[in-house]
């Protein structure tokens, strides 16, 4: 969209500035502009654009040579910019802020404790058309329609053409008029419109979209459109302990496994949240996957639930932002950067999987959209309810110290029993294609027994390595440390960091023998060999290369809630959400790996994953069994998981990173660089330290590093990181606040790509 002017068709006209400079000194704003700029800059608001609360609408202003849009987010009336520097806001795009107070109080929170631009920020909070300048308003939608007089008319009115005399007929068939989109599809000429225009039978008008077609009326209909279950006693507990304190914030933490019911205590107390007319906010990891999630929502309320992903278009997701903030949308469902969505007066946020991962932003604006959800309910004195299977130590961490109010569901729903989990030594068995015999053995029977079979492999792919028998060569990204991964669905080489293709070689680059050999185990091979190793049996796999095509997700979901027999092959996409009811057998083909990453938070990750890909299984009348393949079966977590389950594995995991000092016992950030010649990040990050070690005081902060990232160079750049360890939260930001100015400030700064990252999740 071009930058000039405010879109065509916008409801609300910009409000342009008087060119003469005014005569009362203007009031100065403080605005947000898009760029990677961490302050705000300065602007005077002419007094024709002043009016009303200019805090949280948006601007034109002048940036550089170009015209940003940017949103206010204060005033003052005193500014260190010079008068004679200091530019007029050139047009106001909202009279009413679009950003409301406290989406505005959680952006500049948010800004300040991640140390981010706050121009960036907004830019994660608004939906693209605001960013671009539309009209803070629903779409008019063109539409045809008879007049009156077009209705009423006597045949001779159109006598003289039939197309005038049908299309005539259609606009008076259709009372609310024909989009002008659809009129092609009905056969009729724009021609024949404005001849029956001309004679007063015909006109164009404009008309509001209405939202969501196919929601319930949201005023006459019930509440409720289905019956809520008769909760069980843990359920019954969990709703009184929120209930009672509906009114104010308070955390509460949700911890049951896999098919407790917390889905149904979401909904309960959502429920009664929408009793009071006030509207839920549900933050799911990955919504694609989720789609029961948002199918119960929908069929449990006869209210409008607004839904976000990826699948919107930036109308569409404009249209959602603008119902929920109006309040029309009573449940807004969306992944991590739903946090932003305004709410007219919000009763309820739910974190679903709170230990998710993906709610953490990975680049750029840094946020965990878990920590924001509760600060906004905090802001709004409205319960958050975070709900896990397996909670993040942090979760747990402050459940243990009292700041959240822990509740457990420790049945399952119905019937269903617990699967059992056993580890099998594979040191002594042989292996098939990463298959144990004792699992292969459990898997044929399992079929026999016409149930289904769930096969767990953390790597998509065929294989992780491509070597040369004769040499050793192994097919390297160019862009990256990595090796690349074996496709053979289709064909090729990809790596997994950068992203990057390139073709399979006939021949070793290096000795030219021609035996190269795919090493190590990825999905697609899993698949293959099971072909021979259970002939017969159906199999199907899912991991994000065949989740990516459209229609596979759907119709291999189907296939698997049919209930014939099956093995399901798949990554950690298996452990998402779903709900297999006729899997009985879990493997998990190599549990190894995520007992030797050195990343300190490896072990969770493991144990959250066994715990929930465990849960897919046994979940109607049949007991579920699980079975773990490893060379270390005696390591602590797997002993201790496995024995007695996650929150006894937790208290080891806490107590360890107690020792070791690591969160969420101190609080972290780390500053990653990188550029393109191989030192310029790690030279870079030493002055910093050095500069950093200056502002060290008596604190006991700690700095490590700097050194080289776990994977050095990545998509052709080379990295470097310096960690920052601070004993509580206070003191690190106290610590950051002087840090980060004085590597804007730095000249040097400009040579390397750098990025702060407060409370990171992934190390590298
Ligand atoms: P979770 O979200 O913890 O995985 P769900 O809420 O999805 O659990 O519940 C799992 C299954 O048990 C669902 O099929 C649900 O309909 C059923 N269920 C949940 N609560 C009850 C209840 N109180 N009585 C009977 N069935 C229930
Ligand atoms: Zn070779
Ligand atoms: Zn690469």
């Amino acid at each position: 969209m071009a930058s000039a002017g405010p879109a065509p068709g916008a409801r609300l006209p910009a409000f342009s500035a008087p060119r003469s400079s005014p005569a009362v000194p203007p009031i100065v704003v403080r605005v947000a502009v898009p760029s990677p700029l961490r302050r705000l800059l300065d602007y005077s608001l002419p007094p024709a654009l002043a009016g009303g609360e200019i805090r949280g609408c948006r601007v034109r202003v002048p940036f550089g040579a170009r015209e940003v849009v940017g949103v206010v987010l204060d005033t003052t009336d005193r500014t260190d910019v010079p008068a004679d520097k200091l530019k007029p806001v050139r047009a106001r795009l909202d009279p009413v802020p679009v950003l409301a107070p406290d989406l505005l109080a959680l952006c500049r929170w948010a800004a300040s404790y991640y140390h981010h631009a706050p121009g960036d920020v907004i830019a994660t909070a608004l939906p693209v058309l605001l960013r671009q300048g539309e009209a803070a308003g629903r779409r008019k939608l063109p539409v045809w329609r008879a007049t009156p007089g077009g209705r009423g008319a006597p045949a001779s009115a159109t006598a003289r053409s039939a197309k005038q005399a049908a299309a005539l007929a259609a606009l008076c068939a259709h009372e609310d008029g024909i989009p002008r989109a659809l009129l092609d599809g009905l056969g009729i000429e724009r021609a024949q419109l404005v001849a029956l225009q001309k004679k007063g039978l015909a006109e164009e008008i404009e008309v509001d979209v209405e939202p969501g077609a196919g929601d319930a009326d949201p005023v006459h209909a019930p509440l409720l459109a289905e019956v809520p279950l008769v909760a069980s006693a843990d359920q019954a507990n969990a709703l009184a302990a929120v209930r009672a304190q509906i009114d104010a914030f308070r955390v509460f933490l949700v911890e049951g496994v896999t098919g407790s019911g917390k889905t149904e205590v979401y909904l309960q107390l959502a429920a009664d949240v929408l009793a009071r007319g006030r509207q839920v906010l549900v933050l799911v990891p990955e919504i694609g996957l989720t789609p029961q999630t948002v199918e119960r929502f929908r069929r449990r309320f006869n209210r409008p639930v607004v839904v976000l992903h990826s699948g919107l278009n930036d109308r569409e997701r404009l249209d959602a932002w603008l119902d929920a903030a109006s309040g029309r949308a009573a449940i807004v469902l969306g992944t991590r950067s739903a946090v932003f969505t305004p709410l007219a007066s919000p009763g309820l946020v739910i974190v679903d999987e709170e230990h998710d991962a993906s709610f953490k932003q990975q680049d750029g604006f840094r946020y965990h959209a878990r920590d924001l959800a509760i600060l906004r309910a905090r802001n709004a004195g409205v319960p958050v309810v975070l709900g896990s299977a397996t909670p993040a130590l942090e979760s747990l961490h402050n459940a243990a110290s009292g700041k959240y109010a822990h509740l457990r569901l420790t049945q399952r729903a119905g019937s269903a029993v617990k699967p059992r989990m056993d580890v099998i030594d594979i040191r002594k068995q042989k292996l098939v294609e990463g298959l144990g015999e004792s699992l292969l053995r459990e898997a044929r029977a399992t079929l026999a027994r016409g149930e289904q079979v769930l096969l767990f492999i953390n790597r998509r792919g065929f294989a992780p390595a491509l070597v040369c028998h004769d040499c050793g060569w192994t097919a390297d990204c160019r862009r990256c440390d990595a090796r690349y991964t074996l496709h053979l669905d289709p064909r090729h080489l990809h790596c997994h960091h950068c992203g990057s293709e390139a073709g399979i070689p006939r021949a070793c680059p290096k000795c030219g023998g021609t035996d190269l050999v795919p090493v190590g185990l990825g999905t697609e091979r899993v698949e293959q060999s099971l072909g021979t190793l259970l002939p017969g049996a159906s199999l199907l796999r899912l991991d994000s290369d065949t989740a990516r095509r459209k229609a596979t997700l759907p119709r291999l979901l189907e296939q698997v809630h049919a209930g014939k027999p099956l093995v399901l092959v798949g990554t950690q996409m298996l452990a998402k959400g779903h709900h297999f009811p006729h899997v009985t057998l879990v493997g998990i083909l190599d549990a190894d790996s995520g007992l030797l990453s050195a990343d300190f938070r490896a072990g969770e990750r493991l144990a959250q994953v066994l715990v929930q890909v465990a849960g897919r299984a046994g979940r109607a009348e049949k007991p579920g069994q699980v079975l773990v393949q490893t060379r270390q079966p005696d390591h602590p977590l797997l002993v201790r998981l496995l024995k007695e389950g996650y929150d006894a594995w937790a208290r080891d995991a806490l107590a360890e990173r107690r020792m070791a000092e690591l969160p969420p016992w101190t609080r972290l950030a780390l500053v990653r660089a990188e550029a393109t010649r191989d030192t310029t990040a790690l030279d870079w990050l030493e002055n910093v330290k050095a500069a950093a070690s200056a502002l060290l005081d008596d604190s006991d902060l700690l700095l490590m590093g700097p050194a080289p990232a776990p994977m050095a160079r990545r998509g052709g750049r080379y990295r470097a990181q310096l960690l920052v360890q601070a004993g509580n939260s206070g003191e690190l930001h106290r610590f950051l606040e002087r840090l980060v100015p004085l590597i804007e400030a730095d000249p040097e700064s400009r040579r390397v790509r750098w990025s702060l990252d407060v409370d990171p999740v992934d190390l590298y």
